[in-house]
């Protein structure tokens, strides 16, 4: 038996999931043909309250989309020094849009209104970059899966404005926000220029996020897309797994934080871990005792068919999804009781 806690990422479809993409319609998404693409993008769009959303083959895709839609080359992007945007797409910002980066120290990967106050550029100095666009991540993939409060994201917003920044926000896991603090899609839909969502994580489809926007935004986005090569032809077959997620994997994502909630009080009363941060959505993140290495703990859980990853310097990550069930995290605390 294996436990895998690698990551979300390695979700494998469920029978119901398949079955909706064998029965999917599909046609030339290029041409805008593809009926279940178009199904699937209005859907989005509908449910944050935003004009328009553009299906792309991953979430650095759509937010690089999206950095490269606010921003001219030359320009800066205001974010979190472990922002995925930054430290995990490739140096994506430089390579695709020419800006650089003004990366902010945040708690468990959040920022303040006042940070990006402090960080944006004086526009009449022609010594420095053009601040133009604010990226947050919510949940925060290195905060171990840490969420905003959404009054702060609403200050962050209103500096934004009278800045005259983008505001985009790396929802990668904003659904087990939305899950997690009760918000509605809507909440947030108001608040962004532009959201980027995945499907390919805790939702558990094979493929795809989708970028949300206004009408002008997206159409720029569909233009660059294609520039990317992320133009896809009968992508339907991908995009019913994602509206099947959408109808049935929503929801379920609150087993996946008591997962993981249930494992860190396990973890918390063992003599050999040092610190576990808490988990407020479905990653785990914690740190065994200076006498028990991370590599040996990793092993020690591997020969006990635990796969998880190690974590910074000395950290451990464990990510909870569909496809770890109550009765396997039972088991997981067991084998950490007798570890
Ligand atoms: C996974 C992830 C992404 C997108 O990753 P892809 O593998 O390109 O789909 C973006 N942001 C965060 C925070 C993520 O965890």
């Amino acid at each position: 038996m294996i436990i895998e806690l690698r990551s979300d990422t390695f979700t494998q479809p469920t029978p119901g999931m398949l079955e909706a993409m064998f029965r999917a319609r599909v046609g030339d998404d290029v041409f805008g043909e593809d009926p279940t693409v178009n199904e699937l993008e209005a859907r989005t769009a509908d449910l944050f309250g935003m004009e328009a959303a553009l299906f792309c083959p991953s979430g650095t895709m759509t937010n690089q989309i999206a950095i490269k839609a606010h921003t001219q080359p030359g320009d800066e992007v205001i974010c979190e020094e472990l922002s995925h945007v930054y430290q995990y797409e490739g140096g994506g910002i430089a390579f695709n849009s020419g800006c650089s980066v003004q990366l902010l120290r945040g708690h468990r990967g959040r920022i303040t209104a006042e940070q990006v106050a402090a960080a944006v550029n004086n526009r009449e100095d022609v010594h420095k970059a053009n601040s133009s666009l604010v990226v947050l991540e919510n949940t925060s993939n290195r905060g171990g899966g840490a969420c905003y409060e959404f009054a702060e994201m609403e200050r962050i917003a209103a500096t934004a404005k009278q800045h005259g920044l983008g505001f985009h926000l790396d929802g990668a896991r904003l659904w087990n926000a939305l899950v997690a603090k009760g918000e509605s899609p809507r909440q947030y839909g108001e608040l962004f220029d532009s959201i980027s969502v995945c499907f390919s994580k805790g939702m558990g489809t094979p493929v795809g996020s989708v970028l949300l926007g206004n009408r002008n935004f997206i159409r720029k986005a569909r233009r660059i897309r294609k520039v990317l090569g992320g133009g896809m032809r009968q992508a339907g077959y991908l995009a019913a797994a994602a509206i099947y997620a959408l109808d049935n994997h929503i929801g379920r994502l609150a087993e996946d934080h008591a997962n993981a909630a249930a494992t860190a009080e396990a973890l918390a009363r063992q003599p050999w871990v040092h610190e576990v941060v808490p988990a407020e959505t479905n990653i785990l993140i914690f740190k065994p005792a200076a006498n028990k290495p991370v590599a040996e703990v990793v092993q020690a859980l591997g020969d006990k068919g635990v796969r998880c990853l190690p974590f910074g310097p000395d950290g451990i990550r464990m990510v909870f999804h569909l496809g770890v069930t109550a009765e396997q995290t039972r088991q997981l605390i067991s084998i950490i009781d007798t570890l």
